[in-house]
This record gives C-alpha cells, sequence and structure tokens, in this order.
C-alpha cells in the first residue's frame, strides 16, 4: 500500500519552547509599484541585524483573471518551510500545475522569516538556514521571495498581491507548524484563496500507520513493521526545467547572521546529494558496524539534510535494499518519533509518563548544569560529547544518550532542561526527534529504555572509543594521556596535569539514588 499525498488530517497545537516573540510592526500598505521584481540578492546590507518594519515592497499587481503578456493572470504560491529543494518534492509540481491549469504558469517561491521559529532556532541553525535558503535560491534564478514576520499575515499578502488563487505547501505535522498552517489557511480562506497540502516531510506521512483497532503505536519495532508494510511512494517526478518563478514583492533577504565560528557543513540541496552518495557509496555497507563509533566517520551526517528538507527521505530510501535494514531501520526512527509527536503533541515538555513530571524530586544546581553543558564533569566521554556539540553543532548518537543519561540520571536534572540546551545548538535541532530521544534515554517516553538503564560513562567511553580518539578530539587537556587511559586520567600519574577537572560526582552513588527515585515513582 503507498501513501496518498494530500490532507493529513486532523492538526494539533502546542509549541516547543517557543517564547512568545512580538513580533515586527507589519503595515500592508505604501507600496512602491516598479516593472519587476529584481533578482533576490541574499544578503541585507541594509539591515542589519533584527526584522525590518514593513514587509517587501509590492512590484506588480496584476487582477486575477487578468490577461497580461504572461496569459491569464492567476499564478500559484509555493511556500517553502522544511523542504528547501527541487527535487522529489511533491508540492513543487502541484503548484507548477496549478498555475499551468490556470494558463498563466507562474509560481511565487515564498520562504518567510517567521520570528517565532527564527529567535529559538539558534545560532548556529540560523546560520545554516541562511546557507541553504542562499542555495535555494541561486538554484531559482535568484527569485526566492523572502519576506519577514508573522505567516498569517505574510502569506495571504503575498497571495493577493500576486493574484494567486492557491498556496501550495508540504503538510508540517509540528504542534508549532500544524497550528500556523491551519491559522494561515483561515486567513486565506477569508480572501478566496485555497492553501493545498502535498505530501510532507516524511516517507510515511504522521498519523497513518496506527494499529488494527486504529490508535497509535508507542513501541518502535511494531510500528517499524508496520511502517515497512504500509510502505510509501516512489519519488516524485522531476520538475520542469522551466518553471516561470516569479516575484511579486521586493525580497527582504535573509537577516544578517553573526558568524558561530562553527565550520558547518555545506548546506542545500547539491551538498545533501553528495554527502548521501558518499555514504551510500563508502559508509553504508559497513554502518552496522560502524555506527555506535563515535571515533569514525560511521554514520551519514545526513541528519541536518533532512531537517531542513534538503533531500527527502523517501528518495533515501528508494535507494537501500534489505541489505541495508539497519540504516533504513534509523529512518523509521524519525518517521516514529514524528508520529509519536502528532499522536501526543503535549509530548514537546510533558514526559509520556506523567510521573515523571509530578513525581519525581527533581534537582535545580545551576553549577552542575553549567559543567555538563560546558564539558567540564569529569568524566571525559560526557564532555568530549558536549564539547563536540559546541564546537560542530552536532553530536554522535551513542553520545547523545550517554550525555543525556548523565544529566537525567546522574545529575537528577530534568530531560527538558537539556532537551533545550541540545535546540540551542544541534544544527539538525528537530522537535519530535529531540524531544523523543531525551525522553526514550531518560526512561519516561516510548517503549524499550526502561529506567533502570543508567548508561555508565566510564565503560560506554571504553567500549565505543577504544582508543580514546574521540576524547582526545575534543579534550585538549587529556591528549596527552594515551589509548584508552584517556578515558580514565584518575588511574594515571600525570591524568591532571593538564587542567582536566576532577569528576564532580560519583557515579556509582547517584546511578543509586537514581535507582531508588525511579523505582519509587514506579510503585506510585
Ligand atoms: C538525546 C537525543 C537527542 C536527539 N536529537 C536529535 C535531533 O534534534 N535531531 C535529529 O535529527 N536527531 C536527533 N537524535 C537522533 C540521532 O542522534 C541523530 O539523528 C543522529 O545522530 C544524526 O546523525 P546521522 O545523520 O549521522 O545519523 P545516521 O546514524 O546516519 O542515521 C540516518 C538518519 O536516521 C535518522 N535517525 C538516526 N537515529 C535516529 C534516532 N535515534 N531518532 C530519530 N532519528 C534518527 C536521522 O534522520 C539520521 O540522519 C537525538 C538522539 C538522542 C539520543
Amino acid at each position: 500500500m503507498t501513501e496518498a499525498f494530500g490532507n493529513p488530517g486532523p492538526h494539533r497545537s502546542d509549541a516547543f519552547f517557543l517564547e512568545l516573540i512580538d513580533g515586527p510592526q507589519i503595515h500592508l500598505g505604501g507600496i512602491d509599484e516598479v516593472a519587476h521584481a529584481a533578482p533576490c540578492a541574499l544578503s541585507r546590507a541594509d539591515h542589519q541585524g533584527g526584522y525590518p518594519n514593513r514587509i517587501g515592497a509590492e512590484v506588480t499587481r496584476p487582477a486575477i483573471g487578468t490577461a497580461t503578456t504572461y496569459g491569464l493572470c492567476v499564478p500559484s504560491v509555493l511556500w517553502f518551510r522544511r523542504d528547501l529543494r527541487l527535487l522529489d518534492n511533491p508540492a513543487l509540481l502541484a503548484a507548477v500545475e496549478a498555475a499551468r491549469a490556470d494558463g498563466d504558469g507562474r509560481v511565487v517561491p515564498l520562504f518567510v522569516i517567521d520570528p517565532h521559529l527564527w529567535e529559538p532556532a539558534g545560532p548556529v541553525r540560523q546560520e545554516y538556514l541562511v546557507d541553504s535558503l542562499d542555495h535555494l535560491g541561486a538554484a531559482i534564478g535568484r527569485q526566492l521571495l523572502i519576506v519577514h514576520g508573522d505567516p498569517v499575515d505574510l502569506v495571504p499578502h503575498v497571495a493577493r498581491t500576486a493574484g494567486a488563487d492557491t498556496v501550495h505547501i508540504a503538510a508540517d505535522y509540528g504542534p508549532y507548524g500544524s497550528a500556523r498552517d491551519t491559522a494561515v489557511q483561515n486567513a486565506l480562506e477569508a480572501i478566496d484563496v485555497r492553501l493545498v497540502r502535498t505530501g510532507s516531510s516524511y516517507a510515511v506521512a504522521a498519523g497513518r500507520v496506527t494499529k488494527q483497532d486504529g490508535t497509535a503505536y508507542r513501541v518502535f519495532t511494531p510500528f517499524y513493521r508496520a511502517w515497512l508494510s504500509h510502505g510509501w511512494r516512489a519519488p516524485a517526478a522531476e520538475p520542469p526545467g522551466d518553471i516561470d518563478w516569479w516575484m511579486p514583492l521586493e525580497c527582504q533577504g535573509h537577516p544578517t547572521v553573526a558568524s558561530t565560528g562553527i565550520d558547518l557543513p555545506e548546506a542545500g540541496e547539491e551538498a545533501a546529494w553528495k554527502r548521501w552518495a558518499n555514504f551510500h557509496a563508502a559508509g553504508l555497507s559497513t554502518y552496522d558496524e560502524g555506527r555506535n563509533r563515535p571515533d569514525l566517520d560511521g554514520t551519514s551526517a545526513m541528519s541536518h539534510h533532512l531537517k531542513y528538507g534538503e533531500i527527502h527521505p523517501r528518495s533515501i530510501l528508494a535507494e537501500l535494499t534489505d541489505a541495508d535494514d539497519g540504516f533504513r531501520r534509523e529512518i523509521c526512527w524519525r518517521e516514529f518519533y514524528a508520529d509519536v509527536l502528532h499522536q501526543r503533541p503535549d509530548s514537546v515538555r510533558a514526559s509520556l509518563d506523567a510521573r515523571y513530571d509530578s513525581s519525581m524530586r527533581w534537582v535545580k544546581d545551576e553549577e552542575a548544569f553549567d559543567a555538563w553543558a560546558h564539558g567540564r564533569t569529569g568524566f571525559p566521554f560526557v564532555d568530549a560529547g558536549m564539547r563536540q556539540l559546541r564546537a560542530e553543532g552536532w553530536m554522535h548518537n551513542r553520545v547523545r544518550m550517554v550525555v543525556a543519561s548523565f544529566l537525567v540520571k546522574d545529575l537528577h536534572q530534568p530531560w527538558q532542561r537539556g532537551a533545550a540546551e541540545f535546540m540551542h545548538w544541534l544544527r539538525d535541532g528537530d522537535v519530535a526527534s529531540n524531544t523523543h530521544g531525551w525522553q526514550w534515554t531518560a526512561g519516561c517516553g516510548t517503549d524499550a529504555s526502561p529506567f533502570y538503564r543508567v548508561f555508565n560513562p566510564i565503560s560506554q567511553g571504553l567500549k565505543f572509543d577504544p582508543q580514546g580518539d574521540y576524547v582526545r578530539r575534543y579534550i585538549p587537556e587529556l591528549r596527552h594521556l594515551t589509548g584508552k587511559t584517556a578515558h580514565e586520567p584518575w588511574d594515571v600519574l600525570g591524568g591532571y596535569e593538564h587542567g582536566y577537572p576532577e569528576p564532580i560526582v560519583d557515579h556509582k552513588a547517584e546511578r543509586e539514588v537514581a535507582l531508588a527515585d525511579f523505582a519509587a515513582i514506579k510503585k506510585g
């Protein structure tokens, strides 16, 4: 069976750590009329930080149904969000088809810098997104229309200015995104414009894979089986090469971003395909052995490309065979967590097991949190992971589990604090995968990780970084230690002579405290 594109069904509302940030003052009047939109220069020399106080100036405004040199003028709008690509993009094809059916053929490619998402994205994802938008803009002849402000105001304004009768999107299942889309849909309906959802960021749309009784899965392995048997479409057809991209307003460009100093990987659709091709050729066949080794380049590093939709997971799945089941399962984890969040949008903040929020004795210790966040806990594997996060905006999956376990079970701090820290730094920061990665590790989320599983930060290091290379890469104070001794500086004469801190807690003792606390709340 295959997934049908189209309306994803009911929408949810909530927001992930999105503080209510006052948006810019939007003035819809005061429009400059010029003949054609200039190609969008994607830097904003005229705008140093902050948000502009008006949307882009209107440049042409043909009336709906008016015959022009372009034909009968009913273009469509393609609103890009987490789908910054041209290939395998069903919403793009739908936008082109709609525009051509009306006889006009022009498509307005739109991206809205929404303050509700922009501010909490943090400096790493802001920098990455700007790079990705640059690449997308270049791929469509610098015609990407970027505007700043609330999509509920701006999307209808762009549609009305363009004289479009449809706005095309890929469905968003995140709590904020789906609520925003419903609000935009209502605002569009008020001016007789349709919001058309075609496809999504997933191979199988959230909410489609259910148990026989129609309820949602809470355990991964049966979800995986059902997801496999549900199946997914083949990648969408290539878009026509002659799309008439059109900017009916002056592009505002992207906001100025301060460089993070992090050497981020190249963004964009081409870079995504290049990375995928390299991994497919050189890493996929050894993925099962290499995937747990942070000292090796054993994983795909596709998560930031998937997050921004620079490549669709369906395109990746189409190139896998049954021999690649290990990798396919990981792609499915991403879909599973999107599904769980769709079913329980409140789980963005709330533990799926509510007792973790109501009955647990969480500790508020800023000093310990700070030591964890900056990689100064005195546990080399944990510290290397947290330093990797700040150095690269990424952390290996095995180490994500270990540092998360350390915060919750050794420092007894709530998973929500750690999840927020991750979301600030991760270049692949994704609400569903992050929230439920944390909940899984904390033991309050979906299936597998029972509460008594407490990752041992030392033995995990010895097992998955057997020569200590990963630790030495990120912790200069331990570079004088050879081989696996880097994991246990306390056992080596001179182990601390370059200033590495001693352990801030006794892991064995804290493990016992955690087990007692968790057992108590399980008993009720
Ligand atoms: C506490 C915690 C927080 C996490 N936060 C995020 C996050 O914000 N964004 C994010 O994309 N992933 C998150 N993950 C999942 C995982 O760590 C990353 O997807 C993975 O490390 C990305 O590297 P990769 O692309 O090389 O992965 P690969 O091993 O090559 O996997 C291929 C793809 O499968 C998906 N995937 C793999 N493992 C998981 C997983 N456990 N859960 C969901 N999807 C997975 C990703 O899209 C990934 O790109 C988190 C995991 C934990 C334990």
